[in-house]
């Protein structure tokens, strides 16, 4: 029996806010949708009540089904997917690797000495940020895990003009920025989902790895896999991004997160 892991993106992938939902039929036909992440005391994100049954499904299939996501490990902590918890989870960008919800402090560690060798540091970066970001739209600076930044940002007066010039400032330097709703990620170029993902398929001795994501920090997620999905929607779309082993979907917005779970849950059919 060939060992699978799953490796998603959550925030647009399987998740989504409000703003995301993406919901194109009448009000009356609309799924249902179940609540995964409250913050301050308020409703934030949800999957479809049919995502929630395939979740399930997953967590319980002997695939090995790692959330992967840029969040924080706080931010990650609000989310309760249905299912049983992960074993693996990986946060901040691959900064984190949660075993049983505990960072692994060797992986901290080499990643730390990585960051340290081949990229300019995190102060560098947030001084630039501070320096060149207007207040006419920048609603707040922060940083994650003391390894990347991102900006809050009103996105209808975010100058495009602005973010190409910091994201060609940032390469020189190491980095690589993403634009993600109202946010706005700078983060090390070795920082990377991929990475965590091969040390998680190294751990539980995978044979095939599939992965799913939306925006730009998700491409090394999706080209390490043997099979990925991308939904219809996003960063990755709006470039028409295509790799091979990568199914595009169609879907957009809320549907498409539900249809990803499809497909990974499908692939261990035949897997
Ligand atoms: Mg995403």
């Amino acid at each position: 029996m060939t060992t699978q892991l799953v490796a998603s993106d959550l925030d647009r992938t399987l998740i989504y806010s409000a703003a995301a939902l993406g919901l194109t039929m009448p009000d009356a036909e609309a799924p249902r949708l179940l609540c995964v992440e409250v913050y301050q005391g308020k409703p934030l994100s949800y999957v479809t009540e049919n995502a929630a049954a395939l979740l399930d499904e997953l967590g319980r299939s002997r695939a090995v089904f790692v959330p992967t996501t840029t969040r924080t490990r706080e931010q990650y902590g609000r989310i309760h997917l249905p299912g049983p918890p992960p074993k693996f989870a990986i946060c901040a960008n691959g900064g984190h690797l949660l075993v049983d919800g505990v960072s692994d402090p060797d992986w901290q560690a080499r990643v730390a000495r990585r960051l340290a060798d081949e990229c300019a540091t995190l102060d560098e970066v947030r001084a630039h940020l501070v320096r060149t970001a207007d207040p006419a739209w920048l609603l707040k600076e922060r940083v994650a895990e003391d390894l990347f930044a991102y900006l809050v940002v009103e996105r209808s007066l975010l100058p495009d003009a602005w973010v190409k010039e910091l994201g060609e400032w940032a390469r020189e330097r190491g980095w690589t920025v993403s634009l993600q709703g109202r946010k706005l990620y700078v983060v090390p170029r070795p920082l990377t989902k991929s990475a965590a993902v091969r040390e998680v398929a190294r751990r539980v001795d995978a044979e095939e790895i599939l992965t799913a994501g939306d925006s730009l920090l998700d491409t090394d997620l999706l080209l390490a896999a043997d099979r990925s999905w991308r939904p219809g929607h996003g960063e990755l779309a709006d470039t028409g991004f295509v790799a091979p082993g990568l199914t595009v979907l169609e879907e957009r917005g809320i549907a498409a997160g539900e249809e990803i779970l499809r497909a990974f849950l499908g692939a261990g059919e035949r897997g």
